[in-house]
């Protein structure tokens, strides 16, 4: 095992990532030595670290008298890349296996849909609960159902207290110390001592653990609700130790299946059900998109975006309540869940024509679990609309009524979310409509969005100027908002 410098600047990663990881590689180096297996770990001071995949593989084949290097599949296209080129100057043969980390193979969703050009993410879903009996009652979907998303689109209660979380506490300081002597530049905040994420496979089964016992009853109804003290709500915090391959995505699966199963009256099946989506479902279609459209996706810009994101995005300091707090929380925790992501942040962008390009780097830099073969199709496909509608049916925009209803951010905002115009208006009301407006000629035709275009062209011409007016006068001054 070996820390190198180009994993970790090839974004600027969150602190918080970047000592989770080398915590989590470490522990792990330990464990299996602990259990007899010969292990060489080349830490980020050790003096035969070279910083460079090849040089330290030739100096282990050296050094070993290595005969063969056997390596699994990297999870990335980057590395894929780097290895097949290495592969090419390693004095042995190298040998790559599947990696068992997923319920799919990497083109098994392009083998699914075929030449078929509607990826539609249901379909993929409902094949991948036949093949795995997950949720199947025989050849039925357990309780009748595919697929119980209208249960589950819930406000929070005005009453609603912060769900309680479960957090270890893992001293850093000396990795950190490490990567200060390094100059690793960083995003984000950290207290080396007490970071809070899993360490280990045993941490990881503990928070699934807690997950299972007190969030997933309720993560069905309450999965796509924001609330501004409670960045979490009943969300799982489980994408770290899943793409870090400490939990396996069958196992979180069958375990959330198996409380359903023993305990009906405790675990609503639509509950459970929008969970086991989640993982089963998208996590391993975005998968498949990514291998599918790489490398295209990296440069994918379907709507010629150009504007810089604005540098308030690195820092959280912005009068838009919505956008402060939940980049705000993202710096501090290296966590948002799934609805800030897309229709906070995301809408941001795409509202606002910032280049798919600066907003990818910022996901893949910021979130605990960011790995572009999960960060890219999200980013690009799912919130930017940028490859031009392959992985979203239509674009994931809302003006300010939807974040009101979903959040409690819009009643301690300097702007007015009722307001269209005017100088306490809310960006995201004029920037929707002059969305739309300026994207008529890519997205006029789509039949899943008609209603919009026909109030747009309902509105009155000086409403209608005062509306694209409004927007353009925020455009100019993204910076400052
Ligand atoms: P929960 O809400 O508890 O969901 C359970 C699990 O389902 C997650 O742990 C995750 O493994 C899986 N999951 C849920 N939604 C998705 C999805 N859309 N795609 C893939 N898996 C999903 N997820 C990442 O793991 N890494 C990323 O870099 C990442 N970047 C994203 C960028 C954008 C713009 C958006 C809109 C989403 C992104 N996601 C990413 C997906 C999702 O937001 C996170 O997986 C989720 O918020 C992680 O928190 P959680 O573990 O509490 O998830
Ligand atoms: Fe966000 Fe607008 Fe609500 Fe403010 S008023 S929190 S900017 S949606």
């Amino acid at each position: 095992m070996m820390e190198i410098d180009p994993e970790l600047t090839y974004a600027p990663h969150h602190i918080q990532k970047q000592l989770a990881y080398l915590g989590a590689m470490r522990q792990f180096a330990r464990e299996i030595a602990e259990k007899g297996h010969q292990i060489v770990y080349l830490e980020l001071e050790s003096k035969d670290n070279k910083h460079d995949f090849l040089l330290n593989l030739n100096w282990l084949i050296a050094q070993y008298r290595i005969e063969i290097l056997e390596i699994q599949q990297p999870d990335e296209y980057r590395l894929a890349q780097q290895f097949e080129a290495i592969a090419e100057k390693l004095p042995i043969k190298m040998k790559i296996f599947d990696s068992e980390h997923f319920i799919t193979t990497r083109n098994e969703a392009a083998v699914f849909f075929g030449a078929g050009k509607n990826w539609l993410m249901e379909s993929f879903y409902r094949a991948m609960r036949r093949k795995t009996g997950v949720l199947m009652d025989g050849e039925k979907p357990a309780g009748g159902q595919w697929n119980y998303d209208k249960e589950n689109q819930k406000s929070l209660p005005k009453s609603h207290q912060a769900v309680r979380g479960f957090w270890f506490q893992h001293d850093y300081s000396a990795i950190f110390e490490q990567l200060q002597k390094r100059k690793i530049p960083y995003t984000g905040k950290a207290d080396p001592k007490a970071i809070r994420w899993p360490a280990n496979r045993h941490e990881s089964l503990q928070l699934l653990d807690y997950f299972v016992k007190y969030k997933l009853s309720n993560f069905g109804q309450f999965q796509d609700a924001m609330h501004q003290v409670d960045p979490y709500v009943y969300h799982s915090l489980l994408s770290f130790s899943l793409n870090t391959k400490m939990l396996n995505p069958l196992e979180v699966i069958q375990k959330a299946e198996a409380a359903w199963r023993n305990h009906p009256n405790q675990y609503p099946l639509a509950a459970v059900e929008g969970f086991i989506r989640q993982i089963l479902g998208w996590r391993e279609y975005m998968r498949g998109i990514y291998w599918h459209k790489m490398p295209e996706m990296g440069n994918a810009n379907y709507f010629e975006h150009q504007h810089k994101l604005p540098s308030w995005f690195w820092t959280g300091k912005t009068k838009m309540n919505c956008l402060s707090k939940t980049i705000g929380q993202t710096l501090e925790t290296a966590y948002a869940h799934h609805i800030q992501r897309l229709m906070i942040t995301g809408n941001f962008a795409l509202l606002a024509g910032i280049d798919p390009a600066f907003v990818h780097e910022w996901y893949l830099a910021v979130y605990i679990d960011a790995l572009e073969w999960v960060e890219l199709p999200n980013t690009i496909g799912m919130s930017q609309f940028a490859d031009g509608g392959f992985t979203a049916t239509k674009p994931y925009v809302s003006s300010a009524n939807y974040i009101n209803k979903m959040s409690n951010y819009c009643k301690s905002c300097a702007y007015n979310h009722k307001q269209k115009t005017g100088d306490k208006a809310c960006l995201f009301n004029s920037l929707y409509w002059h969305f739309h407006e300026r994207h008529r000629d890519k997205l006029g035709k789509n039949a899943r969005i008609s209603l919009v275009y026909r109030n747009l062209d309902k509105m009155k011409t000086e409403d209608h100027a005062a509306l694209m007016q409004q927007a353009e006068s925020y455009l100019q001054e993204l910076d400052n908002l």
